[in-house]
């Protein structure tokens, strides 16, 4: 890669990949998650930097971590959060064990490297070194290792955290999801940083026919019929296109026409395939069909079928809006609406802050040229909870300047899951700048 190594010593650079390989071999699959023995693991290893950390949480298989630094005086808080569970590892095509953490051509694999125990290696390196030379940063600097991210339905991580724990409130917090580098179209160099998400909820839309026996099948309404044409119209369906401001203002810093947003998401599409998929994901709803499902044994043709959706609104949208892109969409075939649960998320932070400054200022430097481009995630992260909760500003970054992005992006959630030590070792570099450098 043309970028030059970060200016990390190399026993960083050996600790923070050695301390990734232990996390990847620590198997945090969730379900069921069983967090307890990473979060143990790194509090022993945050207490040989003399950091005593605490273990917390409702669950005693899913306790989240907690430690803090104190800042030498009234300067900003900032949150090192990562979480500590992963996705299971159950595809064929998996070339390299998913939990043995092996080390191939200075790249780490395993379940985990991407997202997010690598990441959560680099702030755990940072903090313990932070620890380790007696600096005191200007403000109280709180790492958090955070259970059930992935799943996030058990309520016995960060949502449980920023419920119980109102002492680990911070003004800033360094999350995932963000740090991505992208060669546009034009030649120009962006790196990404997520400063908002989209909410998220599940639904189940209903449709009814009418029941029979599937040896006269001729007599009734198959209800699956119509369920599959519902299927089908979901998922050529486009909701509107909407920019929030932020990102209407990241459009236009590219140079995008501005006026009407759809053609200024088409614009920013054609820059990157990874733009491509993600503009357009983080400018309108989606509604995406993922189950079908009926409940009677395969001799009865069916009263009624449901169609499970994953839903992602835009900051702001809400049922109201959701109803009426499920009626256009579905145009004239009656359904019922449950939302299997509310919205949630749907938080975004300002760019104008000194944390964002510091993210801006280290791709600067370390990448000539390259300016930040502020995503909307559409997917979810903790992110939200200490937003929404706490009024945190957060952002999603860590650089990833050296892993190809087909590899970083398809590991995540997929098989070979992989990052380059010399991200590790970035996002190390990184996390020490941004706790010395805030004030
Ligand atoms: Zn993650």
């Amino acid at each position: 890669m043309p970028f030059p190594e970060p200016a990390t010593e190399e026993r960083l650079r050996d600790e923070v990949r050695e301390l990734a390989r232990e996390l990847i071999r620590i198997d945090t699959s969730n379900p069921p998650g069983r967090e307890s023995i990473a979060a143990e693991f790194i509090a022993g290893y945050l207490a040989e930097a003399g950091v005593e950390a605490e273990l917390a949480g409702p669950d005693p298989e899913r306790m989240n971590l907690i430690a803090r630094i104190e800042g030498a005086g009234e300067g900003p808080s900032l949150m090192l959060m990562a979480h500590t569970d992963v996705v299971p590892a159950p595809d064929a095509d998996w070339t390299v064990p998913p939990f043995a953490g092996e080390v191939r051509d200075g790249r780490v694999y395993g379940r985990g490297a991407a997202d997010m125990k690598g990441e959560l290696a680099s702030r755990i390196v940072a903090f313990a070194e932070l620890a380790r030379s007696g600096e005191r940063p200007a403000g109280d600097v709180v790492l958090i290792a955070e259970s059930d991210e992935e799943r996030n339905t058990a309520d016995v991580g960060m949502s449980w955290l920023v419920r119980e724990r109102d002492d680990i409130r911070c003004d800033y917090a360094l999350n995932e999801s963000g740090g991505m580098v992208l060669e546009l179209a034009g030649g120009r160099r962006v790196v990404t940083i997520s400063i908002g998400e989209k909410q998220a909820a599940s639904l189940r839309l209903r449709f009814y026919g009418r029941a029979g026996h599937a040896s006269v099948p001729a007599g009734a309404d198959n209800v699956l019929a119509r369920a599959a044409e519902a299927v089908r119209r979901l998922i050529a369906h486009d909701a509107p296109a909407e920019l929030t401001p932020p990102i209407a203002a990241a459009l236009d810093g590219l140079g995008a026409p501005s006026g009407d947003p759809a053609v200024a998401i088409e614009w920013a599409s054609d820059q990157h395939p990874v733009l491509a998929g993600m503009v357009p994901a983080m400018t309108r709803m989606t509604i995406t069909p993922t189950g079908l499902q009926t409940h009677e044994p395969a001799n009865v043709i069916p009263p009624f079928a449901d169609v499970i959706c994953d839903c992602r609104a835009l900051p702001g949208q809400g049922l109201d809006d959701v109803r009426e892109q499920l009626d256009r969409a579905l145009d004239g075939i009656a359904y019922e609406l449950e939302p299997l649960e509310p919205l949630e998320g749907g938080t975004e932070s300002p760019t104008d802050t000194p944390l964002y400054a510091i993210c801006e200022e280290y791709v600067r430097e370390r990448l000539p040229g390259a300016e930040l481009l502020p995503i909307v995630s559409p997917g979810f992260t903790d992110s939200h909870w200490v937003r929404e909760a706490h009024g945190t500003v957060a952002y999603g970054f860590a650089p990833v300047f050296s892993t190809p992005l087909a590899v970083y992006l398809d590991g995540m959630h997929g098989a070979d899951e992989a990052i380059d030590v010399a991200d590790l070792a970035e996002m190390t570099a990184f996390n020490l700048a941004a706790v010395r450098s805030l004030r």
